[in-house]
């Protein structure tokens, strides 16, 4: 009988057994359980204790654009980019929403015109982010319509391109790539922390999205923020709580405020505290990075990174039935390291005859997601890189012991 030890919120069990031998793992979704570890490990450092008559208002702090948002994660936000220098803070305002798929959803409301005949394009680069078109048009709105694989977008209409960069599901650097003059540009940058991806500059772009769920690993805290410049005077954005935005423009920043506000009165101020308090442990961690001996989060995440990509790679070496992506070496400005990316996930590919990944994988029971979900080919697959320790030790005794 099949026991189901664990499952997530989308119903999916990272673990199932069927009674014997064989183990289903379950590296579909990206659930970021590897961190875990570490933060076992700071034990009272990272606690937040609250009291019931604390953060009973909806407000935080109404002279702020966002005005649901704590002042303590908004300095938390703005010291760790600066730290890590990922991302521009200067002249922006942030915007935390309830992970950056509330961020998301908050900032294609606030950059589609709200007087338009037709909906705003919304378009990709393929293999795009799985979540896109299914969160822009799961309400049906008449704001915006998922306008599929940005590499085939030629219409003379105005258009929304999200560029994902480290991508998922491939890990690779991306640019914008439709030619036009009519389109706005969304930067989802859950992906650029050094334990992924080499820094090699602070992003700088009009409207960028980070979330706690990839970069320290609290999916569960929810928190995603959103900032952006501010020439977009028509438009605004949102964040997402465990998420954040950083957005140049003051009105789209106020109108994705206004999205959360419709949508959920604001986000969280106990998980805000949470979040507040691990990134600003990060932050202490690397500023006494040389006085203290006591691993900096991002030194045990890159290391285990590191670690996990070697073995991956040599697992897949032992067979001739799968290839794994490869990336140019650059070095980091934020650990002075040289290396090529660590991705989150692993864009497997089936070589030979071998058409279907998933299916394939699955029946050596090995769940992951095909390559069709991201727009691109079946012979594809994403495996989740950020499980915990166990769940990624049997992958890699299981994939060379496959036979075609
Ligand atoms: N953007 C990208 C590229 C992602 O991979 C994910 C998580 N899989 C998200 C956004 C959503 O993050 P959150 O947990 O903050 O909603």
């Amino acid at each position: 009988a099949t026991q189901i030890l664990a499952t997530t919120s989308s119903g999916a069990a990272p673990f199932v057994t069927d009674g014997g031998e064989g183990v289903v793992i379950n590296l579909d979704h990206g659930d970021p359980t590897m961190y875990e570890h570490f933060w076992k490990q700071k034990g009272q450092e990272t606690t937040v204790v609250t009291s019931s008559w604390q953060h009973i208002s909806y407000f935080s702090d109404i002279k702020n654009v966002c005005w649901f948002l704590e002042p303590g994660l908004m300095s938390a936000i703005t010291r760790l980019h600066k730290v890590v220098g990922n991302a521009v803070t200067e002249g922006r305002h942030i915007v935390v929403g309830t992970g950056s798929s509330q961020l998301y959803q908050a900032a294609l409301f606030a950059l589609s015109p709200h007087n338009a005949s037709r909906p705003m394009n919304v378009v990709s680069a393929a293999p795009f982010y799985s979540s896109y078109p299914l969160m822009t048009d799961y309400l049906r709105s008449g704001l915006h319509k998922w306008a599929g694989d940005a590499n085939e977008f030629s219409k003379q209409e105005p258009y929304i391109e999200l560029v994902t960069s480290p991508n998922n599901p491939d890990g690779f650097t991306r640019q914008n790539v439709v030619k036009g003059n009519k389109g706005i540009l969304v930067h989802d940058l859950a992906y650029y922390w050094p334990q992924y991806t080499p820094i090699l500059l602070p992003a700088d772009y009009d409207i960028m999205l980070f979330t706690v769920s990839k970069s320290t690993g609290h999916a569960g805290t929810r928190i995603g923020i959103d900032s952006s410049k501010r020439k977009y005077l028509h438009l605004g954005f949102i964040l997402k709580c465990h998420s954040w935005a950083l957005v140049k423009d003051r009105e789209i920043a106020k109108k994705m405020t206004t999205f959360i506000e419709i949508n959920t009165i604001g986000v969280s101020k106990d998980s805000q505290i949470r979040a507040a308090k691990i990134l600003q442990a990060i932050s202490d961690s690397c500023d006494h990075a040389n006085q203290k001996d006591a691993e900096t989060f991002f030194d045990y995440s890159y290391k285990l990174m590191a670690q996990r990509w070697k073995e991956i790679r040599e697992a897949v070496k032992k067979t001739k039935l799968f290839s794994l992506p490869n990336f140019p070496q650059e070095t980091c400005t934020f650990s002075g390291r040289t290396f090529g990316q660590l991705p989150a996930f692993a864009w497997l590919r089936c070589e030979g005859e071998v058409d279907d990944c998933e299916s394939f994988l699955r029946r050596n029971k090995i769940l992951t997601r095909g390559g069709k979900h991201f727009g691109g080919s079946t012979k594809y697959v994403r495996i989740s890189m950020l499980s915990r320790e166990n769940e990624f030790k049997l992958l890699i005794q299981r994939l060379p012991a496959i036979i075609s």
